[in-house]
């Protein structure tokens, strides 16, 4: 191990839609400290997303050897047949850079790295201003099925209910102040 390893990790969670992912670019973009945790997924790569930069894209085949090897912190199924996980050897290639790992993850994903790491993990969840705006957000977006949101506002729903084990509850109602608001709970965590 390098001797300016550093164990602390950031986790991000929340339901789909609550926008985690814009407000985990904020934070990447604001302190160069932090590095973004490249998850291993099962699912194919969308249109611009590169593989090994926005996740390690596998066969189902590869994944399970990884499960069986023990390879991951946590992994789930996300979406039906849709396996994500993190694997222990990324976090390792953050901290060797004397970075902080920055995982953009699923709720219960997030609980279990938490659970791994209690005393150096900070988790923000990121809850939406209400479920009836999520819904509003996922149809704005245009890429999902009437189905597909019905689906996600109900897990959301469910997610929500688990708000209270991480360590900072923020509400994105206005994305300017979640961001400030997300700001300084990481600089209060890092300076510690
Ligand atoms: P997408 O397919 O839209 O990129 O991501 C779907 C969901 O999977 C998002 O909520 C994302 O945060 C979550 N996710 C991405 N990587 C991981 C991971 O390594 N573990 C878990 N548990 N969830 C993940």
């Amino acid at each position: 191990m390098a001797a300016n390893y550093n164990p602390k990790l950031i986790i991000l969670t929340a339901p789909s839609g609550a926008g985690k992912t814009s407000i985990t670019h904020f934070l990447l973009n604001h302190f160069p400290q932090l590095c973004f945790s490249i998850s291993a997924a099962t699912r194919q790569a969308r249109e611009g997303e590169v593989n090994g930069r926005d996740y390690y894209f596998m066969s189902m085949d590869d994944f399970i050897q990884k499960i069986k090897d023990n390879a991951f912190v946590e992994w789930e199924m996300v979406y039906e047949g849709k396996y994500y996980g993190t694997l222990k050897e990324e976090l390792e290639r953050i901290w060797h850079l004397n970075k902080v790992p920055v995982l953009d993850i699923d709720v219960k994903g997030a609980i279990h790295v938490q659970q791994q790491y209690p005393q150096t993990t900070l988790s923000i969840f990121i809850e939406p201003p209400s479920v009836e705006e999520l819904k509003k957000r996922l149809s704005a977006r245009g890429t999902e099925s009437e189905e597909s949101i019905a689906t996600r506002v109900n897990k959301a729903s469910y997610e929500i209910s688990f708000k209270h084990h991480f360590t900072k509850i923020i509400v994105n109602d206005v994305f300017d102040k979640a961001c400030k608001e997300a700001e300084e709970t990481v600089t209060k965590f890092l300076e510690n």
